[in-house]
């Protein structure tokens, strides 16, 4: 994709902080990190997110991202992370090449992933599995 900036990344063409990376994926720093370490993993190769994202791409993708939390746990000893991915506008992605964060995570960090939650919906489960 020419004006994708996570495919210039991928290719070398855009200026990157590269953590790691193999034939099918890039692991490199977030550019605005919300914590140390904050890292993103994308594939070499455009897909815009979940939706299109074949399945092996996404078994490779994931495999580097097992790869970057092990270095992140042996080298520096993180062991608290949040793993996340925002797929399409709604879901507050921003950029549309398929890309996962991993979120190093501390006490007293100051950041809060907090979901509002309805317990009272959970009466309509059966009308919600009904539909797939
Ligand atoms: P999203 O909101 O789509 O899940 O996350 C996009 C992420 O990409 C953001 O955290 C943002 O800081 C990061 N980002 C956007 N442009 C660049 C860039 O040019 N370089 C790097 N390293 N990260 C970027
Ligand atoms: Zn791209």
């Amino acid at each position: 994709m020419k004006d994708c900036i996570f495919c210039k990344i991928a290719k070398g063409e855009a200026k990157s902080w590269k953590v790691y990376e193999d034939e099918h994926a890039y692991a490199f720093l977030d550019i605005n990190p919300v914590s140390k370490y904050h890292t993103l993993i994308i594939p070499k190769k455009h897909y815009e997110n979940i939706f299109d994202i074949t399945e092996e791409e996404l078994l490779k993708v994931i495999s580097v991202v097992k790869k970057v939390v092990s270095l992140y746990n042996n080298k520096l000893g993180i062991k608290n992370v949040q793993i996340v991915n925002s797929s399409g506008a709604e879901a507050q992605q921003d950029v549309f090449h398929f890309h996962v964060h991993v979120v190093p995570r501390t006490l007293g960090d100051n950041q809060n992933i907090k979901w509002t939650t309805h317990k009272e919906w959970r009466e309509t489960f059966d009308d919600l599995l009904a539909k797939i």
